[in-house]
């Protein structure tokens, strides 16, 4: 590791002002991301600003009956959190579905959303990698790519988001709030990330030095039920082939509302817009949800390895959405 500076304020404007005008300067929240590609030689930051100790812990209220969760709470505070768990099942899922309880215990909201792809080139820098080094190449579409992007994918880059959380963030309709040098400003969870196209290498809408202060989540819909299921090589401590996050609600047999995100699938959470357009009035049964899930995979491209992933994704989804089904009528 080479040499860098590291400073710690207490106070999120003073570590605005240290990070903007510093390109080669970083953010370190819980470091489980930031200082494994450190070790790499993957991030070369001249400057950490340790951001730990600023004031963004809690989880509170909104006005309006949601939650505000500060950047640094961490993964495993967030999962326990009693709020959470009676009022957002999907999003204490999906936080235990991730990591380890040792690495959730450090890692924060804000460094989860943020954490690189898990793409093998793109954490080797003996190899080409167009994430990494702008304009080298992607090995990965001829080489190994059993776990990368089938959705939303280009000929630039193929790797996946590795984040749980978001995924969920995402189908809740999560809004990130944000610090810049101009004051603040939020962006929904669904506009963070961006597919690669041609610029594989600019990943999020972050502006300059911008510093994630909270991560707000409105009041649940009501009537709704919400759930996270992800499929992965083993059974813990692995990151998601497929996953998916659900929350639906049933009238009279017909779907009411239902956000459906899609994970370890593409770039970025795969919000199925399609399949949630499909469904709405639509009876809820398994065979409206087949069809409405199929037509949102129908954009999948996938390549030599990982078109196992289309039905993985397929069945995972419609099985979710079967069983909250259920479990509200059951209700
Ligand atoms: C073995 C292993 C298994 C894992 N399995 C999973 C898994 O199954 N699912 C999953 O979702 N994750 C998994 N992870 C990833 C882990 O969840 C992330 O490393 C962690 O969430 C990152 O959070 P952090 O606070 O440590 O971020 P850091 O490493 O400190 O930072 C990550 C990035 O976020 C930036 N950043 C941090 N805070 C802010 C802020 N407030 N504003 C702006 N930028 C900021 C940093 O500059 C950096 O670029 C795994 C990690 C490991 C090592
Ligand atoms: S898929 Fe993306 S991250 Fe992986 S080698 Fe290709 S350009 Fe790099």
């Amino acid at each position: 590791m080479r040499e860098f500076g590291y400073l710690r304020p207490t106070d999120p404007v003073e570590a605005v002002r240290l990070l903007v005008g510093s390109p080669e300067a970083r953010y370190l929240a819980g470091g489980t991301n930031l200082v494994d590609l450190m070790k790499l030689g993957v991030e070369r930051p001249r400057l950490l600003v340790d951001v730990s100790r600023l004031p963004l812990g809690d989880v509170t209220p909104t006005d309006g009956g949601g939650l505000r969760i500060g950047a640094l709470v961490t993964n495993a505070d967030l999962a326990a959190d009693p709020r959470v768990r009676a009022a957002y099942p999907v999003l204490s899922q999906a936080l235990l579905a991730g990591a380890s309880g040792q690495l959730r215990n450090r890692a924060t909201t804000a460094g989860n959303l943020l954490q690189r792809t898990r793409c093998l080139y793109f954490q080797d820098t003996a190899k080409p990698c167009n994430k990494r080094s702008p304009g080298t190449g992607c090995p990965a579409r001829e080489g190994v790519h059993r776990d990368l992007a089938v959705l939303g994918a280009s000929e630039q880059c193929i790797a996946t988001h590795p984040s749980d959380l978001a995924v969920a963030l995402a189908a809740l309709d999560a809004v990130v709030e944000l610090l810049g040098p101009d004051g603040p400003r939020t962006l929904p969870v669904t506009d963070l990330h961006r597919l690669p196209g041609d610029r594989p290498h600019e990943e999020h809408r972050l502006l300059p030095g911008e510093l994630i202060t909270a991560v707000a989540v409105p009041p649940p819909v009501p009537e709704t039920l919400s759930a996270y299921r992800k499929v992965r090589d083993r059974a813990s401590y692995a990151f998601a082939l497929a996953s998916a996050a659900g929350i639906l609600a049933v009238r009279a047999g017909r779907v009411t509302h239902l956000a459906l995100v899609l994970g370890g699938l593409a770039p970025k959470p795969w919000r199925a817009r399609a399949a949630e357009q499909r469904l709405i009035g639509a009876p809820a049964d398994e065979a409206s949800f087949t069809a409405a899930v199929e037509a949102e995979l129908a954009a999948a491209r996938p390549l030599r390895d990982n078109a196992y992933k289309v039905p993985l994704a397929r069945n995972l989804a419609v099985r979710l959405l079967c069983d909250l089904a259920a479990k509200g009528q059951a209700r």
